[in-house]
C-alpha cells in the first residue's frame, strides 16, 4: 500500500476508536488483510484482537461476517462497537439462536441495505440452509473466525461446527478469511489452517509472554487455609479462584466468607440473575474475590486482577494460560498459584471415562501435559511459551517459582545420549511414556506388545526410574533436542539439534522433577493440627467457666464444652471475632459468653508475651449438608419431626443425631411446637431444670437415672436437651 493509504489507516483508527496508534502487530495484520490475503493471528488475551477484524469491515465495501462460539459474547461485541464507533448505529449486527423471528428479519433487512459491516453469527446459525441462501445474496468482505482454536480437538474447548466452516464458505461464496485465537500449540495451529484450507495464510505471531505474571504451583496441602492466608496478606486486591466443580465454588467462597473475606460465587448452575449480579459487584469491587468454575472470565475485562488461584489443577495448559492471563491486564502485579495434587489427575482421568475413546485419548495428553508442567522444575515460563510453540531464550525468568528457588542442577549429557538413542532405536514411533519406560527397563503391557523388551536398548538407563527419564525427555523438548510429531500427536522425534548432540555431546545441565508425592497431605494436615494444649491457660478457662457457671446459676458445659476451651488454650484467640473460630462457638455463644474468656486470654498472652501461633485460624463452614438445610427448614415451618423422619427416611433417633448436631455447631432450633405435643407442661419443667441445676454432665442415661426411666423415654431426655442447649448455648 501506499504512503497516502497508510496516512488514512491511522486516520480510521481514530475516527472510529479513538486510538492514535495501533498495538503489536494490529497495523500489519489490518494491511494483510485489506490486500485480499488469508490471514492467522495468534495474539494474547487483551492484545487487541477484535480491532483486526473490525477496522478493516469498516474500511471495506460489504460485509464481514465475524463467527464466533458465544451467543453471549456476541452481544457484548456488538454493544461495544456501537459504543466505540462514532458513526450511526445498526453498523453491527449479530444473528443466532437468541433472537425472535421479528428480530432476525429486522437484521436481514440492515444488512440486505448494505447498513451492516459487522455480521456475528455463530457456526451454528452458519451451517443452516435459509441463512446460507441469505447470506449468499450479499457482498461479503471477508470471513473472521474467532476463538478458532475451538477448529481443533486438541484445543480445550472444541466445538464440532467449527469444521463445517470451509464447505460453507465454499457454499456461500469466498472471501478472505481471517482466523484468530489466543491460544494454539503448534498442533492446534495446524489444524486450523489446515481445516479452514488457508494453509498458505500469512502468519501473525505475538509473543505470549506475559512479564508481569508470576507462575507458581504449590503442593495441595492445606489448600483452603492457603488460600485464606494469601488473601488476608493481600486485602483489597482483586482475584479469581477457579474450582472444577460446582460444589466446590458454593463451598469455597462460603468458606471465604465466614473468614471474614467478600467472596462470591460464580458458576454455571447458578440462575442467570444472581450470576450477572455476583460478576458486577466483582467488577465495581464490591467484592474482592470471585470463586468460579472455568465459565468465569470469558469476555470480562477487569484490567486490575491481582491474583488468579487454581484450587485444582486445570485440564489443560490452554486453560490454565487463559485464566492466568486474566490477571493482571494493566501490566501491573499479576499473581498465578495453581495447587497440584496427583490425586486431581487421577480424579480427572476417571472422569473422562464415560467419554468416546478418541476424546479419551486426547484428554490425557492434554492432562499429561498439565502433569508435566506441574512437576517440573524448569522455569514455569519457559515451559508455557514451549507449549506454545515460543522459544523463551532467558536462562532466568526471575518471576516464576521455579526460578526464584531454582534446584540443584546436575550434568545430564550421558542421560541425554542414552534417551536419544532409545527413540531412535523404536524408529521416532512412539510417546514419552513408552520411551521412558524402555529406558528404565519397565516391561509394561505397552512395552511388550511392540516386542520392545527384546531391543539392546530395553533398560539402557535402569539406573533411574521411569519418573526420571520422564523429566529428562521434557527437558530436551524445551532445549529443541527433541519435538513432538505435529500429525499424530505425542510421536517423538530427533530434531537437527538432537542429532547434532549425538554427534558431539557436549554438556546438558538438567534438574530432577518437584516430588510432590512424598507430602502427604494427611501428615501435613495432622501435623498442623496437634499444636500443643497450654495446660496452665486451660485450666485458667475451666475455673472461669465454673464461675461464670455458679453465677449465672447453670452447669458449666452449657457454657463452653471442652474441646472448645482446649481449642482456645491452643489458639488464643482475643477478639471475640476470633473466639468465633474456635471449634463449636457460633455466634450466639461468643456473644453471650465470650467476653469473659477474650479478657482473660488476652491479659494471660500479654502477661507470659505468648507469640500466637502465626498460622491463621480457619474457620471452616458448618457441615451443612443439604439434609441439615432441610432439617431447619422443616422446623421452622413447624412441621411434626416425625413427618420430617419419614420425608427422609430416618429412624426417629438418626433424627435427632442430626438435629443435635446442628444445634452444637452453634445454630438455634425451636422445637417447642413438637415438644409441647408430646409432653406435658410439668414434665418438660422438670427436664429441663434437672439440667440446669443438677445435672454434672449432659448424659442422657444419668438423667434418666435421676429422673425415672418409668416417667421418660430417652427420646423426651434428649428433646428436652435440645431445648435447654439451644435456648442457653447458643
Ligand atoms: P483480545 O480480543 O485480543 O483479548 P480485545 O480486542 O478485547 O483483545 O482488546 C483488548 C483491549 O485493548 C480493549 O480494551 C481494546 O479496546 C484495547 N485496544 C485494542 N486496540 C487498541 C489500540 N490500538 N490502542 C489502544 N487500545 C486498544
Ligand atoms: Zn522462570
Amino acid at each position: 500500500m501506499n504512503v497516502s493509504a497508510e496516512i488514512s489507516l491511522s486516520e480510521y483508527l481514530k475516527k472510529y476508536f479513538g486510538f492514535d496508534t495501533f498495538k503489536g502487530n494490529q497495523e500489519v495484520i489490518i494491511r494483510n488483510l485489506l490486500d485480499g490475503r488469508d490471514t492467522f493471528v495468534l495474539m494474547p488475551t487483551g492484545g487487541g484482537k477484535s480491532l483486526c477484524y473490525q477496522l478493516p469491515s469498516l474500511i471495506l465495501p460489504g460485509t464481514a461476517i465475524v463467527i464466533s462460539p458465544l451467543i453471549a459474547l456476541m452481544k457484548n461485541q456488538v454493544d461495544a462497537m456501537r459504543n466505540f464507533v462514532s458513526t450511526e448505529d445498526g453498523i453491527a449486527h449479530f444473528l443466532n439462536s437468541s433472537l425472535s423471528k421479528a428480530a432476525i428479519q429486522q437484521v436481514k433487512e440492515d444488512v440486505l441495505a448494505q447498513r451492516t459491516k459487522l455480521l456475528y453469527v455463530a457456526p451454528e446459525s452458519l451451517t443452516r440452509e435459509d441463512n446460507v441462501e441469505f447470506l449468499k445474496q450479499i457482498n461479503i468482505s471477508f470471513y473472521a473466525v474467532d476463538e478458532a482454536h475451538c477448529i481443533s480437538e486438541w484445543g480445550h474447548d472444541f466445538r464440532p461446527e467449527y469444521r463445517r466452516i470451509r464447505p460453507i464458505i465454499e457454499k456461500i461464496g469466498r472471501a478472505p478469511v481471517i482466523a484468530l485465537t489466543a491460544t494454539a500449540t503448534p498442533k492446534v495451529q495446524h489444524d486450523i489452517l489446515k481445516n479452514l484450507g488457508i494453509l498458505d495464510a500469512n502468519v501473525f505471531k505475538s509473543s505470549f509472554n506475559r512479564p508481569n505474571l508470576y507462575y507458581e504451583v504449590r503442593p495441595k496441602v492445606n489448600a483452603t487455609r492457603e488460600i485464606i492466608k494469601y488473601i488476608k496478606a493481600n486485602t483489597g486486591k482483586s482475584g479469581i479462584i477457579y474450582c472444577l466443580s460446582r460444589k466446590k465454588v458454593e463451598e469455597l467462597a462460603e468458606t471465604l466468607q465466614v473468614n471474614g473475606i467478600k467472596a462470591l460465587p460464580y458458576h454455571a448452575g447458578m440462575d442467570s440473575a444472581t450470576r450477572s449480579e455476583n460478576q458486577d459487584k466483582f467488577l465495581m469491587e464490591e467484592v474482592d474475590v470471585i470463586v468460579a468454575t472455568i465459565a468465569f472470565g470469558m469476555g470480562i475485562d477487569k484490567p486490575d486482577v491481582r491474583f488468579v488461584i487454581h484450587y485444582d489443577i486445570p485440564k489443560s495448559l490452554e486453560g490454565y494460560y487463559q485464566e492466568t492471563g486474566r490477571a493482571g491486564r494493566d501490566g501491573g502485579e499479576g499473581r498465578c498459584i495453581a495447587f497440584y495434587s496427583y490425586k486431581d489427575i487421577q480424579k480427572l482421568e476417571k472422569f473422562m471415562q464415560g467419554k468416546p475413546v478418541a476424546e479419551q485419548e486426547i484428554g490425557k495428553q492434554l492432562l499429561l501435559e498439565t502433569t508435566a508442567y506441574a512437576e517440573s522444575a524448569v522455569c514455569r515460563r519457559k515451559m508455557l511459551l514451549h507449549y506454545f510453540g515460543e522459544d523463551y531464550q532467558e536462562e532466568n525468568c526471575g518471576t516464576c517459582d521455579n526460578c526464584t528457588h531454582p534446584k540443584k542442577q546436575f550434568e545430564g549429557k550421558d542421560y541425554v545420549v542414552k534417551a536419544l538413542k532409545v527413540i531412535l532405536a523404536v524408529n521416532e514411533k512412539f510417546k514419552a511414556d513408552h520411551v521412558a519406560n524402555i529406558l528404565s527397563g519397565r516391561a509394561t503391557s505397552g512395552v511388550k506388545s511392540y516386542r520392545h523388551h527384546l531391543l539392546d536398548v530395553f533398560g539402557l538407563g535402569k539406573e533411574k526410574d521411569e519418573k526420571f527419564w520422564g523429566a529428562v525427555l521434557r527437558q530436551m523438548l524445551v532445549a529443541y533436542l527433541i519435538e513432538k510429531e505435529i500429525e499424530n500427536y505425542g510421536l517423538l522425534k530427533v530434531t537437527k539439534k538432537g542429532h547434532e548432540f549425538l554427534e558431539h555431546p557436549s554438556s546438558f545441565m538438567l534438574v530432577e522433577d518437584h516430588d510432590y508425592e512424598s507430602i502427604d497431605e494427611d501428615n501435613a494436615a495432622a501435623s498442623g493440627k496437634t499444636a500443643a494444649v497450654d495446660d496452665e491457660l486451660l485450666s485458667i478457662l475451666k475455673d472461669l467457666r465454673r464461675d461464670i457457671a455458679r453465677r449465672k446459676n447453670l452447669p458449666p458445659f452449657v457454657i463452653f464444652q471442652d474441646p472448645s476451651l482446649e481449642d482456645m488454650a491452643i489458639q488464643y484467640p482475643v477478639s471475640l471475632e476470633e473466639l468465633k473460630n474456635i471449634t463449636g462457638v457460633g455466634q450466639g455463644k461468643a456473644m453471650r459468653y465470650g467476653r469473659e474468656f477474650v479478657d482473660v486470654i488476652k491479659k494471660y498472652v500479654e502477661e507470659k508475651e505468648i507469640i500466637r501461633p502465626s498460622e491463621m485460624v480457619v474457620k471452616s463452614i458448618v457441615n451443612k449438608s443439604g439434609l441439615k438445610v432441610y432439617i431447619i427448614q422443616s422446623i421452622d415451618r413447624k412441621i411434626s419431626l416425625d413427618d420430617i423422619a419419614s420425608a427422609k427416611n430416618l429412624e426417629m433417633n438418626e433424627l435427632l443425631n442430626e438435629i443435635e448436631s446442628i444445634v452444637h455447631s452453634g445454630t438455634r432450633l425451636n422445637l417447642d411446637y413438637y415438644i409441647d405435643e408430646v409432653m406435658d407442661e410439668e414434665h418438660q419443667e422438670e427436664v429441663f431444670d434437672y439440667f440446669r441445676e443438677e445435672a454434672e454432665d449432659e448424659s442422657v442415661e444419668a438423667a434418666l437415672e435421676a429422673l425415672g426411666e418409668d416417667e421418660y423415654t430417652e427420646e423426651d431426655i434428649r428433646l428436652m436437651r435440645i431445648k435447654f442447649f439451644s435456648e442457653m448455648g447458643n
